[in-house]
Formats: structure tokens, sequence, C-alpha cells
């Protein structure tokens, strides 16, 4: 056969099509992000007998589940996830217990100690403010529609409740009272807590034998064809479906594209949620200088500090450090202030506790800047006063080939690790389906 320049661009027709098909074969799916929606997702793909890929920003995977082992041996704390929340249908439980890792039982842990400038509050100051609590706690039981917000639900309360109200949602949900929806709130699942003494290095040890491509941000999703085409600095990948778990924050940031958008119900349903600020400061302490040895696996809460509403956590596990956790617009500003200014507030913190001399046992201090973070944008999603349908409206696939997933689908387990996964594995199973498994 003579060489014409037609059979040329017909040869270059061929092997650009062979190309594309290698390129379609990369994997039958893709999972955008290694945390425990990514994971588990990615685990549950393998199992059901198909080939997959993660791809992951960061050069580690859990995501939010994190252990930080940046203040040295001995001295590891969770910067992320630490309970194992509704612990009873949690698959983290058994997991935590059959790896042997240490937890402690939340039930059995003492009620906080109370602190109010330096000084132990009296039991009427403690029973005054477990009063609050509860009374908040039963104002939020089965709110009847419309739904609202937090602060709206105790606004006729008096200032204990209100400030019980704000302390409640600052730190278990990392945001101000009046950008919290009460019936978000009433659907999470509720049940035993257990700490584990370390739930990232749980997560990131249990699917340490995935494939998962580190340091590989995806920038675009491209689902015009057949499959989807999806943009990392290293190259184009071609699957037939992905599934997508980065953070909502990320989604509503528009780091990453789709192409094109998303349908208007997805976009909308994106625009539904928000991120809180739930932050932690690890701080490393001297045990020779530090007056408070008797205080472990202890729970400070200071009064009155403006601007910051926070908790220590004394010595988890025995370590010696302590944990600053905070949550809403104190927590925003911390993390925009960077790590030093982060650590002086920390400090300030334990100062006001356990006074002056406690500075001299501080000697190092990391801070988990999740708000700042461009791959987390916030520590985990919150429905906007009115919007709950939208985590539902999110589980919707768009064009039977990209499928959300995460914490802020996972309906009555959003936010947790734990719902995070289920969640993960839903999709999964939603992949398996389309594939035809
Ligand atoms: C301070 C804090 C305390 C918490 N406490 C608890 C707790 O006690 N118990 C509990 O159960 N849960 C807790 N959580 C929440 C829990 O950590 C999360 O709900 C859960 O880990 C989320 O998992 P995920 O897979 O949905 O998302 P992630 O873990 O965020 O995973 C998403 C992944 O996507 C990656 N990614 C982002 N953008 C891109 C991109 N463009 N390309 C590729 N990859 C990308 C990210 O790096 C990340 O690894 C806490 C969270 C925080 C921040």
């Amino acid at each position: 056969m003579t060489l014409s320049r037609r059979s040329l661009l017909a040869g270059a027709a061929i092997l650009a099509a062979s190309t594309k098909a290698r390129a379609a074969a990369d994997a039958d799916v893709a999972v955008i992000g290694a945390g425990a929606a990514g994971l588990a997702a990615a685990a549950a793909i393998r199992r059901g007998g198909h080939s997959v890929v993660v791809l992951e920003a960061r050069d580690r995977i859990g995501g939010r589940a994190y252990t930080d082992t940046g203040l040295g041996a001995g001295r590891s704390f969770d910067a992320g996830g630490q309970y194992v929340h509704w612990a009873e249908r949690n698959p983290w439980r058994e997991i935590a217990r059959a790896a042997g890792v240490r937890t402690t039982d939340d039930a059995a842990s003492p009620w906080p100690v109370l602190v109010r400038d330096g000084v132990r509050a009296s039991e009427a100051e403690r029973r005054q403010r477990r009063a609050g609590f509860t009374r908040v706690s039963s104002l939020l039981d089965h709110p009847a529609p419309p739904d609202r917000s937090v602060a709206q639900a105790v606004a006729g309360e008096d200032e204990a409740a209100r400030a019980a109200a704000a302390g409640l949602t600052r730190l278990t949900l990392g945001e101000e009272p009046d950008r919290v929806s009460c019936a978000d709130y009433d659907q999470l699942w509720s049940g035993d807590d257990i700490w584990v003494d370390g739930y990232g290095a749980l997560v990131a040890g249990h699917y340490a034998d995935l494939p998962v491509r580190l340091g590989t941000p995806v920038s675009a999703i491209d689902w015009r064809g057949a499959g989807v085409a999806i943009e990392t600095p290293g190259g184009t990948l071609r699957t037939a479906c992905a599934i997508v778990t980065v953070p909502i924050g990320v989604l509503a940031s528009g780091a990453l594209r789709f192409m094109p958008d998303l349908p208007a119900a997805t976009a909308e349903a994106v625009a539904g949620l928000r991120m809180g600020a739930y932050t932690k400061i690890g701080i490393a302490l001297d045990p020779s200088l530090f007056p408070g040895q008797d205080l472990r696996d202890a729970v400070i809460l200071r009064s009155g500090i403006p601007g910051l509403t926070a908790y220590l956590e004394m010595q988890p596990f025995g370590k010696p450090l302590a944990v600053l956790h905070c949550g809403g617009d104190g927590a925003r500003s911390l993390c925009e202030a960077g790590e030093a200014a982060a650590l002086a507030a920390a400090s300030d913190h334990l100062v006001s506790v356990f006074g002056a001399g406690i500075r001299a046992a501080v000697t190092a201090g990391r801070l988990a800047p999740w708000w700042t973070d461009p791959f987390a944008r916030g520590s985990y999603s919150l429905a906007r006063p009115g919007h709950l349908p939208a985590r539902e409206a999110l589980r919707v696939p768009v064009a039977e080939r990209i499928f959300l997933s995460g914490e802020a689908t996972a309906g009555g387990g959003a936010m947790t690790v734990g719902g995070a996964t289920l969640d993960g594995e839903r999709a999964a199973a939603e992949v398996l389906r389309r594939l035809g498994s």
C-alpha cells in the first residue's frame, strides 16, 4: 500500500482514537479526594471488581481526619475528627477496636471543669450552666416548621440560655447561632461518643493500600462527553464516572470547575450549605513546668474571654499537651491571623486558667487552620436555615456520571467521619449499579 496524505491522516486519527481508548481505560472510576468518604468509596469500588484511581490534592490521605504529629513524639493529637460519634452504629468503633487503638468512652469522662478568671467555678455556677444547656437542648429538640436559626429559637430566652446556645453552636458546630439551622441540628444522629487516640491515623492506616495519587489537585471536571475528563497538573484522566468528595467549601469556592457548570438544582444545593470554622490549636507542655499535672483527659471551659468561645482539652490520653478548641467567628479570625497569632492567643488562654507561670511550660504549638486551608475551606458543613433539603439534593447524580459524596451528603451522619464513610459507600454502590455490577 502506498502511503498517501489521506492514509497518513487516517493513521493519525486511528492513533488518536486508540490513545483516547487507552486513556479511557485509565480506570472505571475516579474518586476526587482521599478523605474518609473518598477512601471508603474507592475501597467499595475495588471490592465490586472495578478499577479506581483516587486523586488527592494534599500529600497525605485522610482529609479532615488527621492526626497531627508535628509537636513531636508522644504529643500527637487529632487536628480534625476525634470522636467516634453515635458509636452504636458507627463502623469506626469496631475498626478502632480491631486495630487495638486506645479509646475513651465519653460517658465515663468527668463533667468539664469550669474556670472563670483562673478560679474553679462553684457548684452553683456549674449547676446554673448545666441548666442553661439542658434548657437549650430541649428548645432545639424536634423544632416545628418553618425552620429557623438557633439564635431565633432562643431569642426570647434569658441571657444564660442565649449564652449556652452560642457555646453549643460554636463548640459543636463551629458556627455562630444565627447561621445554624434548627432542622439541620435536629436531624443529626445522637448516641455515644468515643474518644480515639489517633482517629486520623486510624483512617489513613485502614485504607493504606488504596491506589491514591497524592499531590494531585483536580482543577476541572469535563462531563461533556460520554464519561468524564478530569484535569490535574499531571494531565487529563478519563473515566466512566467520578465520585467527587471535596468539601462543600471547596465546591462553593469554584476552585474545582465543572464543564459545563453543575445543573442549577445541584448548584443551588451547594449554595444552601456553608462551612463552619471549628478549629484546634495543639500546645506542647513541659511536664516539669506544668502546674496542672493532675488534669488528665480533662476539659476546661473558661468563661468570659471576649471574642473567643473556646475550651481546653488537658493532657488527652495522658500526653503532655493541651488542645484549645474554638469555633465561630473568633476561630475564623485566629485562622486568618496565622499560626503565631493563634498560638499567642492559645497561650493567653492557658494563662487565664493557670496563671502567668504556665507560659514557661509552653514549648511549641500547632494551629490546624481549616478555615483558611484551600482543600477544606472550613471544618464541616452546615445547612443554612431553611435549606436542610440541600443535603439530599446533592446526592442526586449529575448525568449519571458525577456522584457527589462526603460528610455534607451524609444525612443524619453529616459533619462526621462515620457519616462520610457511610456516604462514600453509598455513592460507590450507586456507581457500581451504574457500571452494571
Ligand atoms: C476541627 C475538626 C474537628 C472535627 N471533629 C470531629 C469529630 O470529633 N468526630 C467526627 O466524626 N468528625 C469530626 N470532624 C469532621 C470530620 O473530620 C469530617 O466530617 C470528615 O473527615 C469529612 O470527610 P470527607 O471525606 O467528607 O471530607 P475530607 O476529609 O475533607 O476529604 C476530602 C478530600 O478532598 C481533598 N481535596 C480537596 N480539594 C481537592 C481537589 N481540588 N482535588 C483533589 N483533592 C481535593 C482534600 O484534601 C481531602 O483530603 C471534625 C472536623 C474538624 C475540621
